[in-house]
């Protein structure tokens, strides 16, 4: 709409002279949150990347009985946890999460699912006393996946409370996210009332699970008595403390032998299998075992059964774990139905064998006494828990092996480090894809899975649908690749970057540093970022601040190319907003190649072009910018000048 008061230009305009320098938009620091600033200056963080000195966290046992009822997917748990405050503040109030409201008829939800009944509560008492439902007061209430509990006595700082909880409910069918039931596989998760992170930057953490953005979880040590029929076969977090109650002499013998042996051992059967068939376990009274398994220092405790899984075993050399100076290992069990056999899961002990032993040597050991990987429901897709993946749908060798290191990968990010990953789902999302395309180039002899990221990352960049990585996951638009390109692929993108810039050794001694630093801890983005600062040597806000936090693309360019005596002038252009130090190779008639960089700070100092002189110009043949294809250059059709094709 034309505004008819607005003042006409009075004078013209001055004849234009020499074109300006173009101006460009130069990347910002990245800004810490007040809730970040705080915690530094009360010492529980630093700006190093290393946790403050007053670091604290809060911890729980938890003691969880339950039983799975098949014929109706019923699950019936009581739970006694103790939780222990560490933290320097007094709660009144405590935050539990009930994840399986997420299949709740009305809780709020961020993608369709199975509707089930969600989580109902059979009893819930704290310190000894039975409360009642209210939404105010020494009560409790619930709310979508989430439930407030008003303590009958304030919980001081160094000081722990009792929670006694029963709870039921049935577990969602095949469509679910990350778990569920087929029918004759049950991979039972998200499935207790779980304590709500509170830590010390932000409090408590209660965003509520939506269904696609993933978990928060405090570290704690579990006790789980599982009672399933007889016959049935349980993979779980922990190690199983009572084999002898539940296995039969058999499948004992041959875990023994999968021990000893350097083959895969075939530990339950075809012949062996089935429900009420106790070749494979022993007999139960009334036709139900009670398995035991024992978790310390975990997130999270989670399960799968069937009467139908075929169970391989064999053994990882995990490297020195307990610093004693001979090698450890760590025991591998897969469990899957014949039928996956077309699915390539009866190589899966070998290709999780592969993954242990490889992200073991590449980070550092695996720290658990086993690992589990459990073919499940379609729905799984690929999941992660502590010490437990669930793989679902078709695979071929290829999809099982990647599939299978990426989620064995999440063992050490963030099961170990253990990150927010419901408002960062890159800080183990990406990480975990890009040590998932170091074990596919290791396993299958320079397969590039690198590329692969990068490629998929270019192709959303190249529209104007990219959202930038540096998001809550439940705020990505619904139905587009946006949060799974910029969590996973960019990200990936981002570390094959951050390792061209630092160097190779540089940049995994930071990045095993930056996860040794976090073990079992909460590390925040600031923690990620100024331990790559700290460990690399340099300020590197300029890269976070355009990879993290905006969708700038980056366009290197060779504008013109021309001689003047002997030396070879090469313009190069600036083109996109994102900047990167350019990666420069130098082709000459005898086939020799020299590489120049120059560097990020140019670009950094505003301008959009730079000449490179080359002496010898007759002699060379080609230039090109990055040739390796190390940086996500958005246009590759500027990058290359030749003789032959000037
Ligand atoms: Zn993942």
């Amino acid at each position: 709409m034309a505004c008819a008061k607005w003042p006409r230009r009075q004078h013209p305009a001055p004849a234009p002279s020499a074109p300006p320098e173009p101006s460009r938009t130069l990347p910002y620091p990245v800004f810490e949150t007040k809730a970040f600033a705080r915690a530094v200056e009360r010492g529980t963080r630093t700006r190093t990347g290393v946790p403050g000195p007053k670091y604290w966290q809060q911890f729980a046992r938890y003691r969880i009985d339950a039983e799975l009822v098949p014929a109706t997917s019923q699950v019936n748990g009581r739970e006694t946890v103790r939780y222990f405050n560490n933290s320097p503040d007094t709660l009144k109030t405590v935050w539990i999460f009930l994840n399986q409201n997420l299949f709740a008829p009305t809780a709020p939800r961020g993608e369709s699912v199975p509707v089930t009944g969600g989580t109902e509560i059979l009893r819930l008492a704290v310190a000894g006393q039975a409360l009642a439902r209210r939404d105010t007061g020494v009560a409790y209430s619930v709310d979508g996946t989430l439930m407030r509990v008003g303590l009958p006595r304030a919980l001081v700082p160094h000081d722990s409370i009792d929670f006694d909880i029963a709870w039921a409910f049935q577990l969602p069918p095949d469509g679910a996210p990350r778990e569920g039931t087929t029918g004759d596989v049950f991979m039972v998760a998200y499935w207790y009332p779980q304590l709500a992170v509170y830590d010390d930057v932000t409090g408590w953490q209660i965003d509520p699970y939506l269904g696609v953005a993933e978990f928060y979880m405090g570290y704690a040590d579990y006790d789980v008595n599982l009672s399933v029929p007889q016959g049935w076969l349980v993979g779980a977090t922990g190690e199983l403390t009572n084999p002898n109650d539940v296995l039969s002499p058999q499948t004992r013998d041959r875990l023994a032998e999968s021990k000893r042996s350097p083959n895969v051992v075939r530990v339950v059967r075809e012949q062996d299998r089935g429900a009420g068939n106790t070749k494979a376990t022993r007999t139960g009274f009334d036709g139900v075992l009670t398995w035991r398994f024992r978790a310390r220092n975990v997130r999270d405790f989670d399960w799968g059964a069937s009467a139908k899984f075929l169970w391989d075993a064999t053994v990882a050399v995990v490297g020195d774990r307990d610093r004693d100076g001979h090698p450890d290992t760590t025991a591998i069990n897969t469990l899957y139905r014949p039928e996956a056999r077309r699915w390539s899961w009866d190589r899966s002990a070998e290709f999780e064998r592969n993954s242990v032993e490889f992200l073991s040597n590449y980070l550092w050991p695996y720290p658990w006494a086993q690992m589990t990987a459990l073919e499940g429901p379609v729905s799984c897709t690929g999941m992660e828990y502590p010490m437990l993946t669930c793989i679902g749908g078709p695979r071929d060798t290829l999809s099982l092996f990647s599939v299978q290191v990426h989620e064995t990968g999440h063992m050490w990010f963030p099961m170990q480090v253990g990150s927010d990953e419901r408002r960062y789902a890159w800080q183990d999302e990406g990480l975990t894809r890009f040590n998932q395309a170091q074990g596919m180039h290791w396993y299958f002899k320079g397969y590039d899975r690198e590329k692969i990221s990068r490629d998929a990352y270019l192709a959303l960049a190249k529209t104007d649908s990219e959202v930038p990585l540096m998001r809550h996951g439940d705020q990505y638009p619904f139905g587009t690749p946006a949060y799974s390109i910029a969590t996973y692929d960019k990200m990936a993108t981002n570390l094959v970057a951050l390792r061209a810039l630092l160097g190779d050794e540089t940049f995994l001694t930071s990045y095993r540093t930056y996860g040794l630093r976090w073990l079992e801890k909460h590390p925040t983005q600031y923690d990620f970022f100024n331990s790559f600062n700290t460990l690399g040597g340099r300020d590197l806000s300029w890269f976070w601040r355009t990879w993290w936090y905006e969708t700038w693309t980056l366009d290197q360019a060779i504008g013109s190319v021309s001689v003047s005596g002997d030396t070879l002038r090469v313009r190069i252009e600036d083109r996109g907003l994102a900047m990167m130090p350019v990666r420069l190779a130098v082709t000459r008639a005898d086939g020799k190649v020299e590489r120049i960089v120059v560097p990020v700070d140019t670009w950094l100092a505003g301008t959009r072009h730079h000449t490179v002189s080359i002496p010898g110009a007759a002699m060379i043949t080609a230039i090109e910018i990055d040739p390796e294809q190390i940086f996500p250059d958005i246009d590759r059709s500027n990058n290359r000048w030749s003789k032959a094709s000037p």
